[in-house]
Parts: structure tokens; C-alpha cells; sequence
């Protein structure tokens, strides 16, 4: 056995009882941060001495520094944007990763992150219901996920129109129109800025009152774009209210007119994991390719997503590299032809861990624990003197909006009411909440993503803003 540095074991050990005792403490810490940004670089921004330090000072200091800094979104009690726990078995994977410190670009130079890659792929489509024919891509998050996504679906687009786009690049070559409706998520416009197709060609379609792109709108467009390389973005659960659209209905239509299309499941995408839900994404196979998180919904360590293609050698010829130094596998999968990074993190290990130790089922029941808790917290505080339920959660998102008592107060006294609740909320330490303006109207977002919220948990955030109430 070779001896291990006693640094090694010693960084390990400080950061090993840190990392515990901060789970530990989730329950009595306050969820908001504690200090403010002038203090916490007043604690972090010191000289870079010229000598190093030990590295179990290092961890231990760098603890005592930032603590106050950390929002307690491990934990169950926070509810802003759509920020996932994570689960035990992931994130030790995840410590092993770092550990083993392997370089999961090739399968030469990783073998067993490439097939453990290999075997998360194939659990992934098989759970989320996506073609078995699909190709995989796992990537930082859904944003990278839509660039790798959007890079196969313009390969596929231009070559159809006999235009090569990885050699010529997008000089002179027929411009893409890009579908979707306006409640699509800014990941997708960022993916469409850096593929160079240009946010202005993306034409932002009219819902429904559930906030579902309108086939006829979608149909009229489509045919207006005859001839044109189409692309087609649809949404799996929006940011406000984890709305669907209707795939299938707007497939076959969007299909019928030759256009390539992109579904961001981000967090919605895991309704199909649960057989009560599945009836959301009823229809989603049909698409050509699909983005979605671990780091969401999984509760997967940042950072974790998830690229599916149904056309692999789109997919492949957008990505895939030679180079007479490297070794390419001839039966294995090497991650760089699929993926947008050349040195990668081994990050099938904590994707791996967390569908283990879920299982089936454990996936099934953390998606629908999630939506029932988020429900119970919505109608909850909807039901307190001065709130009002926006959106009553069909899957893990609603709304709240919160109501100036005043006589006479306008909806610009109760945006602004809502915005003063949400920082009082927050300044108790009790929950974590976001803001978001839905259908021109300030509103609290409830979202629930983390295996760890528990019944007693909504008990106590109900409890927290009825008091900030009051
Ligand atoms: C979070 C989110 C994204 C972006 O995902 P990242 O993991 O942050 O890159 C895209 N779409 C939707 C609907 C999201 O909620």
C-alpha cells in the first residue's frame, strides 16, 4: 500500500466533519444567507500570502469564511428559483470523482467513468421514456445541454438544404427560423446566441390560458416558414408554473412541416418518471431532442444535465473530434464525441449514485413528494388573510401573490407588497423564496425540488409567512 500523504487524510477528515455538520445544522440555520457582501469579502479577500498553508488549515479557514455566505439550499426549506437538493449516495459519488480525479473525455483515459456513462445513459431514456435509439450527452446543466442539443439540430437542418455547417459555418448559409412560445426559458435564447443563429430569428408564439404554445398558431407560422429550415422549441414545465405544452398535438403538426424539435424538460421532463405525471409528457418521444438536469429535480451535486438526441450521427458529426494524440475507443464510448468539453469531470459517478439509490420507485415518490408538498405550501399560505394562491401547483411550481390591505391599493401597491413580503419572508431565516412577474403581476414562486422537504417543513414555512404576515 502506498502511504498517503497525512495531508491528504487530514484536509479529507476537516472537510468530511464540516460537510456533516453543515447537514446537521440545516434545521436550526437560518436558510438566507447571514452576512452581506462587503462582509463576506472583508472574511474571504485576503493577501495571497507567498507561502502556502497546510491544506487542513486551508479547508478548515475557508469553512469559517464563508459559512455565513452558504444559503441553506441543501436543505428542505428552500423553495427560490428551481434549485435541487442532493442525494447521500450522489454526493459521495461525487467526493470519489474528485478523488479519483479522472479524466472522463475518452474511455482511454477513463474507462470505467465511460461505462459507468454508458449504463447512466440508458437508465436516463429508459426512465424519462426517450427513444433507446437516442444519443447522450452529459453535460454541466440544461443550458449546455440546449448548445449540444441545437448544435445536432443545425447540423441536421443545413445538411438537408445541402449546406455543410461544421466546415462553412453560418457565412451565406440559409437562416434558421426558430418557433416557441413566450414562455420559454432564457437558457434557450443564450444556446441560440451562441450557435449563431441570432435571437432575433426566434419568434416567441402565443399560449393558451395554461400557458401551452397554440397549435393553430404554431401551424400558421410553419407554414409562413415553408421551405425554411425550421427549428421548434417546446417546453416540459415552465419556470412560473410548470406548464406543458401539448406534444402530442404540436409534434405531428411541427413534424408535418419538416421542422427539428427541441424540448427543454429542465425539471418538467422527470414527470414521466412518475406514472401518476407521466400523462404531462404524453407524446414527447416524438421530438428530436430533449435537454433536462440532474442537479434539479435528481437532486444530482451541481453541476448536472442531460442532452438526448434521437439522430446520433447529427449529434456526432456536430461534436466529434480527431486528433493523432488521443486514443479513440473501438468498443466503448468516448464522451468527446458527444460532448462540447474535451477534459470533463467523471460526472456520471454521482448521476449513477443517485438513480441506485432511488431506484424505480424512489424516483417516482421523490418527484411526486415534491409536487404534493409544493401543492400543500401554495394552497397553504393562499389561504392566509392578505395572500392569494396565483397558481395552485399541478407539478412542483405555483405562485402566491401577496395583497396590500389598504383601502383603495392598486395591483402596483400589491406588486410592490409582494416584493416587501418576500424580503421580510427571507430576512427570517425561516424559508427561501423568489420573485417573478407572471402575466404582468408581482408574485412569490413556490418551487419544490429537494428530497429532504418534509411535511414538517411545509408546517413551518406556512407558519413563517403567516407570522411575516401578520
Ligand atoms: C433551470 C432551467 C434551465 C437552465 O438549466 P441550467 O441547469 O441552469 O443550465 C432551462 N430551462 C428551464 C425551464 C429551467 O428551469
Amino acid at each position: 500500500m502506498q502511504k498517503l500523504a497525512p495531508d491528504f487524510r487530514q484536509a479529507l477528515d476537516v472537510a468530511f466533519d464540516r460537510a456533516i455538520s453543515h447537514l446537521e445544522h440545516l434545521d436550526e440555520s437560518s436558510v438566507a444567507a447571514t452576512a452581506d457582501a462587503a462582509t463576506l469579502r472583508a472574511q474571504i479577500d485576503k493577501p495571497l500570502t507567498k507561502a502556502g498553508m497546510p491544506p487542513q488549515q486551508v479547508i478548515d479557514e475557508l469553512v469559517r469564511d464563508v459559512e455565513s455566505g452558504l444559503l441553506g439550499s441543501a436543505g428542505g426549506r428552500f423553495f427560490g428559483w428551481v434549485i435541487g437538493g442532493a442525494l447521500p449516495a450522489a454526493v459521495a459519488a461525487d467526493w470519489l470523482a474528485s478523488a479519483w480525479q479522472q479524466n472522463a473525455a475518452l474511455y482511454a483515459c477513463a474507462p470505467a467513468a465511460a461505462v459507468v456513462e454508458e449504463t447512466v445513459g440508458t437508465w436516463l431514456k429508459d426512465i424519462l421514456g426517450l427513444p433507446l435509439r437516442a444519443s447522450f450527452a452529459l453535460v454541466t446543466g440544461c443550458q449546455m445541454a440546449h448548445v449540444t442539443c441545437l448544435a445536432a439540430a443545425r447540423h441536421a437542418l443545413l445538411s438537408r438544404h445541402g449546406w455543410d455547417v461544421e466546415s462553412q459555418g453560418l457565412y451565406g448559409a440559409p437562416p434558421i427560423r426558430i418557433l416557441s412560445s413566450s414562455e420559454r426559458h432564457g437558457s434557450f435564447e443564450r444556446a441560440v446566441r451562441l450557435l449563431g443563429f441570432g435571437q432575433a430569428h426566434i419568434r416567441l408564439l402565443p399560449v393558451d390560458d395554461h400557458c401551452r404554445l397554440l397549435p393553430d398558431a404554431l401551424e400558421e407560422e410553419l407554414s409562413k416558414a415553408a421551405g425554411a429550415p425550421i427549428l421548434v422549441l417546446l417546453q416540459a414545465g415552465d419556470i412560473n408554473i410548470g406548464a406543458y405544452d401539448s406534444f402530442e398535438t404540436l409534434i405531428p403538426i411541427a413534424k408535418r412541416h419538416g421542422a427539428w424539435v427541441h424540448v427543454d424538460g429542465a425539471f418538467g421532463l422527470w414527470a414521466a418518471a412518475s406514472p401518476r405525471l407521466r400523462y404531462l409528457v404524453k407524446g414527447i418521444e416524438a421530438a428530436d431532442s430533449w435537454a433536462t438536469d440532474g442537479h434539479k429535480w435528481l437532486n444530482v451535486p451541481f453541476d448536472s444535465g442531460f442532452a438526448f438526441v434521437t439522430d446520433p450521427e447529427s449529434h456526432q458529426a456536430s461534436l466529434s473530434l480527431r486528433a493523432s494524440y488521443l486514443t479513440h475507443a473501438a468498443d466503448a464510448r468516448d464522451q468527446m464525441d458527444w460532448n462540447p468539453e474535451w477534459s470533463r469531470r467523471a460526472r456520471a459517478f454521482p448521476t449513477y449514485a443517485a438513480l441506485r439509490q432511488l431506484g424505480r420507485d424512489g424516483i417516482a415518490d421523490l418527484i411526486e413528494r415534491c409536487c404534493r408538498h409544493a401543492h400543500a405550501i401554495v394552497t397553504g399560505i393562499g389561504e392566509l388573510p392578505g395572500a392569494e394562491a396565483l397558481w395552485k401547483p399541478v407539478i412542483n411550481q405555483g405562485l402566491v401573490r401577496f395583497l396590500d390591505q389598504k383601502a383603495g391599493a392598486t395591483e402596483e401597491d400589491h406588486d410592490r407588497h409582494t416584493d416587501e413580503v418576500i424580503a421580510a419572508i427571507l430576512k427570517t431565516g425561516e424559508a427561501f423564496f423568489g420573485g417573478t412577474t407572471w402575466r404582468g403581476r408581482r408574485s412569490m414562486r413556490v418551487s419544490v425540488c429537494n428530497w429532504q422537504t418534509s411535511d414538517q417543513d411545509v408546517e413551518r414555512v406556512v407558519k413563517a409567512v403567516a407570522n411575516v404576515l401578520q
